[in-house]
């Protein structure tokens, strides 16, 4: 890819990165916004095409920068999903796309320094929507062994080679595999969990599960009339 084809690449992206930021309020219209995130959807695939082709050259600078497009316009996405989850009455599936926004957010900072300092604001507004649109939750975290696990790049055992989790590698984030893990051990309320979509969705209260989201009142399930119980996402697949 010459510095033209980069150009013109970041010119589509940064119009299309636009287009999600203009349909990021609640005002706009339902249709059109899912029309926008569809679209997007569209053009993530083609980015997607696009790194795998620049990570079979033989530069990583190049891969780590698209790597980072592709992170970025996956976040603006899932910002979009989030509003449209709000407007259909499903603010737990809102929680976690904004959740998975943040996540890919950060991804996109990580991936390539151009990014990371562009992002800082998006970042910021991520995190705000969190604090202004959801009432606050309580975070849980399961603990469990890890008996094996390799790395993602180059498949040796993890912590035998140079590679760094959450750095990238010519296009591609180092993540730890696990293939081999014990049982869960215990789970823990916690301030600062691994992924906020890891949270207590319902306490029970006199015969009734409520909705730690929205408040409402279902009977509980099993007809248990005791207070104290709670529902909880424990863990989530990686993002
Ligand atoms: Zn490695």
């Amino acid at each position: 890819m010459n510095e033209t084809d980069r150009e013109l690449l970041l010119s589509e992206f940064n119009a299309r990165i636009n287009e999600a930021v203009k349909f990021s309020y609640p005002v706009r219209d339902g249709e059109l916004q899912l029309k926008v995130a569809n679209s997007l959807a569209q053009y993530l695939e083609t980015l997607g095409s696009k790194l795998e082709t620049v990570r079979e050259g033989a530069d990583p600078e190049l891969s780590n920068f698209v790597l980072g497009l592709f992170n970025y316009m996956t976040s603006a996405i899932r910002l979009l999903h989030m509003w449209l989850a709000i407007r259909s009455d499903d603010p737990g599936e809102g929680w976690n796309a904004l959740i998975d926004a943040q996540a890919f957010a950060r991804k996109a900072m990580r991936a390539h320094d151009v990014l990371l300092n562009q992002l800082e604001e998006f970042n910021s507004y991520l995190l705000h929507l969190e604090e202004t649109l959801f009432p606050p939750q309580q975070f849980v975290s399961m603990s469990f062994t890890v008996k094996k696990s390799k790395c993602s790049i180059c498949n040796d055992a993890f912590h035998k080679c140079n590679h760094i989790a959450g750095r990238p590698y010519n296009g591609q984030f180092c993540t730890q595999v696990v293939t081999n893990a014990g049982p869960v051990e215990h789970t823990a309320l916690v301030d600062h969990p691994y992924d906020k979509g890891c949270r207590l969705t319902s306490y029970s209260k006199d015969g009734f599960d409520v909705d730690t989201m929205t408040l409402v009142k279902t009977p509980s399930e099993d007809g248990d009339t005791s207070s104290g119980r709670f529902k909880a996402i424990g863990m989530r697949s990686g993002i």
